[in-house]
């Protein structure tokens, strides 16, 4: 068998957005094919069971690192404090990783999950990594990001 690679379901294509859109990296689908690997993908949270379209969110303190280790807040556009789902969405994806043997993902740029060097508080992006990617990197899995591959 192939080797896997987990990658934001955002980035292939698939509408899981909060807004109900998709970031298509075609460079990442070239990629995918042209070393044959066997794709998983995944959306936290929309695991976390959280609806599309649902309320943007961003980093009221700290980031995912801070998130996992107990400190840190997560809020919606309606001011709903979301820690509890994006870290079930975070530990689904590490249980999907495990089950899976994988060794890295591929994760969408700036997500307050997935964002795996910078993320938002409110409307200034700022160094720091989403909960899904700060768990998975906990877990050594190696991350990369659209931003490791040739714009479109
Ligand atoms: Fe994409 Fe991750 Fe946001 Fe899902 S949680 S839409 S995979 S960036």
């Amino acid at each position: 068998m192939s080797e896997t690679v987990m990658i934001s379901a955002c980035l292939l294509g698939l509408n899981t957005r909060y807004d109900g859109d998709h970031n298509l990296s075609k460079s990442i689908i070239e990629y995918i094919r042209a070393e044959k690997l066997t794709v998983i993908p995944i959306c936290p949270e929309q695991l976390a069971g959280l609806p599309t379209p649902r309320g943007k969110a961003w980093f009221a303190e700290g980031d995912g690192q801070t998130i996992i280790d107990g400190h840190g807040k997560i809020i919606d556009q309606s001011g709903a404090t979301m820690d509890q789902h994006f870290l079930a969405g975070a530990g689904m994806c590490l249980q999907i990783a495990q089950l899976n043997r994988t060794k890295r993902a591929i994760l969408k740029q700036n997500s307050p999950s997935c964002g795996t060097a910078a993320v938002y508080h409110g409307r200034q992006k700022v160094p720091g990594m989403g909960v899904t990617a700060a768990l998975l990197k906990k877990h050594k899995i190696r991350l990369l990001s659209e931003d490791d591959f040739p714009s479109d």
